[in-house]
């Protein structure tokens, strides 16, 4: 199988809740306070939008090897058991209760899914447990992080538990593991649900507060019923290409690391077809024509930059009727076209399971502080001299676009997927 044809990393979530999800969603005060069934319920604690996980002591960190991604497994999500929980967190300001009533635990667990018979759940715990005279929370320190994770259990003897931000654990997720990947994405999704709670306390409607409902899968207004969904943020991504000359247009963001090129990509404007997005980014940021676009697929990516961990990466080539392009230096950095020649030289030259150890090491350092680990050296980009340009890591939908022309060719993007015709569009 080729790295093309994976499933991109934090898709295929094994328990994203559908509408037959029945064990939480209807009765979860009585599920949590009936001694029997608190077994068949797991809880992730997340602070800071970074989820805690497990990594061992005893796991070597092994070398890539020349055909594959390397074998090692160094973390796990460390889901706690909901009896050890009690009266040991603090309460997040997501809490529906004010005032006499204390907030109760249910109120702030967010259902994430359910499989063979066991429920999970997601809980934010706050570093602060209340707002400085300012009303702001003030930001975590790693120290912070430490001593909230030091509260909870380790799955066993020889693992320490660390809260870890998600990027970290994407790019050091094994991705031809299975097992890596869907925690890796019930990760994303436990970050993307806790994130938009802390975002959705207030009704735009009315202004009053609002409850967590339905587990936490939605959120309903205290006083007008008004019901608050889930935010997701579409984005469109494409690699725009050149049939006669063979070659793509890659770009560069100022917040990129040095020497990385990528797809072009924006935010979805509200009233417009994903095509119309498609055609009016690139003429946005490059000033190019589009005629046919092909849809390639689509990835959940809760690691972006922007504020809220929402967006929804919708990947596309776009083939050019014009030429010569013109940078919209407040959107880019440059933007320039390349060879299949070249941009296969970029694939080639990307030390992607490099940057897999390091990040590997990142989370070792976290579990493990100085005691038996040393520090990590930097990210790969930092780490590495490379002179040649790269491309984002495996873990990207921006790479698969990339590497699927570079090594496949037009033809085959053409005949494998649905065409959205240029005809009728508006240019
Ligand atoms: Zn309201």
């Amino acid at each position: 199988m080729s790295r093309a044809e994976m499933r991109h990393a934090f898709a295929g979530n094994p328990i994203i809740p559908g509408k037959r999800d029945k064990l939480a969603t209807e009765a979860l005060p009585s599920l949590l306070h009936a001694s029997q069934e608190v077994e068949r319920v797991k809880v992730l604690p997340l602070c800071d939008g970074k989820p805690l996980v497990a990594a061992s002591s005893s796991s070597s960190i092994s070398s890539p090897s020349c055909d594959g991604p390397p074998a090692a497994r160094v973390w796990r999500l460390a889901w706690q058991a909901l009896e050890d929980f009690g009266e040991r967190i603090p309460l997040s300001v997501t809490s529906s209760s004010s005032g006499e009533n204390p907030p109760q635990m249910y109120d702030q667990l967010v259902y994430l899914g359910e499989k063979e018979r066991l429920a999970y759940f997601a809980i934010d715990v706050p570093a602060c447990p209340a707002p400085n005279a300012e009303g702001r929370r003030p930001g975590v320190d790693g120290k912070q992080l430490r001593s909230l994770a030091s509260m909870f259990a380790s799955p066993s003897d020889d693992e320490r538990v660390a809260f870890v931000d998600a990027r970290t654990l994407m790019q050091a997720a094994n991705w031809s593991d299975e097992e890596a990947m869907s925690e890796l994405s019930i990760a994303g999704h436990a970050r993307v649900m806790l994130g938009w709670h802390k975002e959705a306390l207030y009704c735009g409607r009315c202004g009053s507060k609002t409850l967590s409902y339905l587990s936490g899968q939605r959120r309903v207004c205290s006083k007008c019923n008004n019901k608050l969904y889930p935010r997701i943020d579409p984005v469109v991504i494409m690699l725009v290409i050149d049939k006669e000359r063979d070659c793509v247009i890659l770009g560069r963001q100022s917040r990129f690391v040095s020497r990385m090129w990528s797809c072009l990509a924006g935010f979805m404007e509200p009233g417009e077809s994903l095509e119309e997005a498609v055609r009016r980014e690139t003429r946005e940021e490059v000033g190019i024509e589009l005629g046919d676009i092909v849809y390639h697929s689509s990835q959940p990516w809760p690691v972006g930059p922007s504020s809220m961990p929402c967006n929804l990466m919708v990947g596309f080539f776009a083939f050019a009727t014009s030429f010569d392009i013109h940078v919209d230096h407040k959107e880019l950095e440059d933007a320039q076209w390349h060879s299949r020649e070249q941009v296969q030289r970029y694939l080639r030259s990307s030390d992607y399971e490099n940057g897999t150890l390091d990040a590997a090491s990142k989370i070792r350092y976290a579990c493990f502080g100085d005691e038996r680990v040393e520090a990590p050296k930097g990210t790969i980009e930092e780490k590495t001299e490379l002179s040649s340009p790269t491309v984002p890591g495996p873990y990207a939908i921006a790479h698969h676009l990339i590497a699927t022309w570079a090594n496949e060719g037009v033809a085959h993007l053409i005949s494998k997927r649905c065409l959205m015709s240029a005809v009728d569009l508006p240019i």
